[in-house]
């Protein structure tokens, strides 16, 4: 038993606590949980916890479906939602066979095995998502979801639910141990934003599949609800999470050079380089519903072009301003990830991209400091910036034949998320919509 299992049965029996959930995510990113007793803890310790992973998306193939979820004692927190009677705690789990292998297609793992290699190469990875998400006064069930107010980017709201909102979800956050950075009203209607503190990217991507959670406890709390779907209303802006990004060399910022332009280092650069080079390929991760391509053409200040700048908020990837010699700060931000992904399988490939840009020295295209989208198509292919896939069908084949994807997630989670996305796409496919009704109906 070490020091920090020990720390979790103490927590356990001081606080009185009835249940822990034990939580794990699928392919897909969907939050998975199965509560034990207090008194099966220990042997969860020792052993890990039996379950089927063939009922789960894409965690195992039939003819090897056992698995075992070992709860990692470090992320042990109380849920605050659950109030004072009955206590009930979590610990996120990493999943193994039962040979003690770890299990090829546990997401965690995934980034897991990719955060090593850089480590390898000397690196740690640590994010900062500014997450979008919509606010509607019912769910989708009945006709177009009706947005909780009509305020816009910034907006005070008097007396309005978005601040109940905010003040409430940040503080069962801090409570869990997630440091908030900003939260404010988003530019759509009942749209809001809350930004994380920045963490090693394993902490990040279990702290956004908590976030999600709690933004979904609060909704039900306060009567509303809650959605990360990447463009609920197609006139309205998307749900983008924005992701700042950065690599420390022990103390020291990777992407920091005092004396280059916009203090942004070599190895920044070809980090950069190598997300737009790959940006096509990681693109189903990224954004991966067929509504997420809604969002990413739908204007908006949601990216459809492949080029990077410093204010510009059309391109994909942004160097943000920060104060003059204020070296932790340096980072990079993606703005083409959506608040749907799948958060460990997401960081795993941003990291593998810009991994690949270092160790192959790309070299990073001018900067796109224009509004991309008012330029004309030819103006676009003069300056060689290209697009992202257009449709989710788009972005399964750019995928399909990629080896850095295959190689990151793994040929299991590979083959699965095409095979799902497949689905998907022929599902969307085969419907007959509202659309073609009142648009060729009558004219033929
Ligand atoms: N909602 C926009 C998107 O889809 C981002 C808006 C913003 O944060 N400036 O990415
Ligand atoms: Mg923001
Ligand atoms: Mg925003
Ligand atoms: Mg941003």
């Amino acid at each position: 038993m070490d020091k920090q299992q020990d720390f979790v049965l103490r927590t356990i029996e001081e606080r009185g606590v009835k249940f822990v959930r034990l939580w794990f995510t699928d392919v897909i990113g969907t939050l998975k949980s199965v509560a034990i007793a207090p008194a099966e803890v220990e042997g969860a310790f020792r052993e890990g916890i039996g379950f089927d992973g063939s009922a789960i998306e894409g965690l195992t193939r039939v003819q090897e479906s056992d698995l075992l979820a070992h709860p990692d004692p470090s992320t042990f927190q109380i849920l605050p939602w659950r109030g004072e009677v009955d206590p009930t705690a979590r610990m996120f789990c990493d999943l193994t066979t039962p040979d003690g292998q770890p299990a090829v297609a546990d997401p965690r793992n995934v980034l897991k095995r990719t955060l090593s290699r850089a480590a390898e190469a000397g690196f740690t990875f640590y994010t900062h998502p500014e997450i979008e998400f919509y606010l509607f006064k019912h769910g989708a069930g009945s006709g177009r979801p009706e947005p909780v107010d009509h305020a816009g980017y910034f907006d005070n709201v008097p007396g309005g639910t978005a601040h109940d909102f905010r003040r409430r979800a940040v503080r069962m956050l801090e409570e869990l141990g997630i440091s908030v950075e900003y939260s404010h009203h988003e530019g759509g209607p009942g749209q809001n934003e809350i930004d994380l503190r920045y963490a090693d990217a394993l902490t990040m991507a279990d702290n956004l599949m908590t976030f999600r959670t709690v933004v979904k406890e609060v909704a039900i709390e306060q009567g509303v609800h809650a959605t990360f779907m990447p463009k609920p209303l197609a006139d309205q802006p998307g749900s983008g999470m924005h992701t700042h990004m950065s690599l420390f060399e022990g103390d020291a910022n990777a992407f920091y050079d005092a004396s280059a332009p916009h203090q942004l280092s070599v190895t920044g650069r070809r980090f950069i380089a190598g997300l737009l080079r790959h940006s096509s390929e990681i693109s189903l991760v990224l954004n991966q519903f067929v509504n997420s391509y809604k969002r990413l053409w739908g204007g908006d200040e949601a990216p459809s072009y492949i080029t990077w700048g410093h204010s510009n908020r059309s391109a994909l990837v942004r160097v943000p301003m920060y104060k003059p010699g204020k070296s932790q700060s340096a980072r990079i931000e993606h703005r083409g990830i959506d608040s749907a992904a799948n958060p460990y399988l997401a960081y795993a490939l941003m990291l593998s991209a810009g991994l690949k840009g270092i160790e192959e020295e790309y070299e990073l295209p001018e900067a796109a400091e224009e509004n991309v989208w008012a330029l004309s198509a030819s103006e676009r292919r003069a300056l060689g910036y290209r697009a992202l896939p257009s449709s989710l069908e788009e972005a399964i084949e750019l995928m399909e034949s990629s080896d850095l994807v295959a190689d990151t997630l793994g040929e299991q989670v590979f083959r699965y998320v095409l095979a799902n996305k497949r689905r998907e796409f022929e599902q969307y496919r085969s419907q007959v919509t509202d659309l073609e009704l009142k648009t060729t109906f009558d004219v033929v």
